[in-house]
């Protein structure tokens, strides 16, 4: 079924929580249903939203917003059927994330309980290869299924065709955006243990989680465990949507020369001492990555509010609705005087994370 509505609340289909509308709304149940779209007489531009937490829509949307509530989760192959024994599970794209997650740890599969929390749903998963605790959704990926808005035809992506990189994909690639609208996800998980616990202190918070009954051998660990242990992380350091507004992380980390990250360093041991170490992680071809959120603080934004917006205290890198009431204007506006400040004092524009619309 379509449902068509016009000047429809954004409010609560953004986590920021910006109270705008969008001139047209279409929301569609199933694949079948995407073939009746005129994509041709929709007003323009056209969006096709998830669940909004990527976004900072900064006015009310003059065109089309499309929403997708394809809904089901559905085993194709228990793992008789391929060699490496994985399980495929067919997932429609307006599944929430996490419920799938807490599906899969449920089911006792492997392979996306990383991703646990993470606000979203399916199809931007796939547009966007979210990322957590050192695991991205393309390592779970096998296809993309869409439906092509200018051939007015289903296709679909091996995981190989998706250009899949940090937090991007060919679907965000600027020619093509907004072309195909994925309608389904093919994930390969497996009912093989793999733990994946290498990324900060996971897993001494999952031993302790565990603990005493077990250790953090292979045999006693379960992908619920590592789901509970990874929430639970998550809501001490992150806003939850439903409480505080906000896209996540505002801002992509920099990636600086060598030369450049040297000079940073020796400015900021001058500042704090010899000892003092830049966080950043070593790149292929003499590039330094630096936390934008170590920027951020550095220039004195932690906590910091501006009318109804603020930097999070708990982690700089995101921008809050603190009051609830936040315009847009006073998110960019603190966006643009971080993005200053980041530049005067480190001589590195932070470049945004989050779509603007
Ligand atoms: C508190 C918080 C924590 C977060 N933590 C993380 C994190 O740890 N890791 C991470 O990677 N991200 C994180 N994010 C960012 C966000 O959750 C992800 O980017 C998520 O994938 C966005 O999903 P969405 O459904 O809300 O998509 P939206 O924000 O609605 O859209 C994102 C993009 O996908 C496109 N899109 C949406 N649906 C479709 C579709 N069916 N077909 C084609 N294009 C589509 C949109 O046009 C847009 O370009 C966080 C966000 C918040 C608010």
């Amino acid at each position: 079924m379509i449902n068509t509505s016009y000047y429809k609340d954004l409010t609560k289909m953004n986590t920021f929580g910006m109270k705008v509308k969008a001139r047209c709304f279409i929301e569609y149940d199933s694949v079948a249903d995407l073939v009746d779209i005129e994509f041709g007489e929709l007003a323009r531009p056209v969006l096709h939203i998830g669940g909004g937490s990527n976004l900072l829509f900064t006015d009310d949307f003059k065109g089309t917003v499309l929403h997708s509530r394809i809904d089901f989760i559905e085993i194709l192959d228990e793992g008789q059927n391929n060699p490496e024994g994985q399980v495929l599970v067919s997932v429609g794209a307006g599944v929430v994330f996490d419920d799938f997650c807490a599906w899969a740890a449920k089911e006792g599969l492997w392979g996306v309980e990383n991703l646990s929390h993470i606000p979203g749903e399916v199809g931007a998963s796939a547009v966007q290869n979210i990322g957590a605790y050192g695991v991205e959704v393309k390592d779970v990926i096998r296809k993309v299924y869409c439906y092509d808005t200018v051939e007015e035809e289903f296709v679909h992506f091996e995981v190989s065709e998706c250009g899949y990189a940090y937090r991007d994909s060919i679907f965000k690639n600027p020619e093509i955006k907004g072309r195909y609208i994925v309608t389904h996800v093919l994930f390969a998980l497996s009912k093989q243990p793999r733990p994946m616990l290498d990324y900060g202190h996971l897993k001494e918070a999952v031993t302790e989680a565990a603990a005493p009954s077990c250790g953090s051998d292979n045999q006693s660990l379960t992908p619920a465990l590592i789901r509970k242990t990874i929430i639970r992380i998550r809501k001490e350091k992150l806003p939850e949507p439903s409480v505080m507004g906000s896209a996540g992380s505002f801002f992509k980390n920099p990636v600086v020369p060598m030369e450049q990250f040297v000079r940073i360093e020796a400015a900021a041991k001058a500042e704090h001492g010899a000892d003092y170490k830049v966080p950043h992680y070593l790149l292929p071809d003499d590039m330094v990555k630096i936390p934008a959120a170590w920027m951020i603080e550095q220039c004195g934004w932690k906590g910091r509010r501006s009318g109804g917006a603020a930097v999070y205290e708990k982690q700089p890198l995101v921008i809050v609705n603190y009051t609830g009431e936040a315009y847009p204007e006073e998110i960019v506006g603190l966006e643009r005087r971080i993005m200053t400040s980041v530049r005067d004092r480190f001589g590195v524009e932070l470049c945004p994370e989050v779509e603007h619309i």
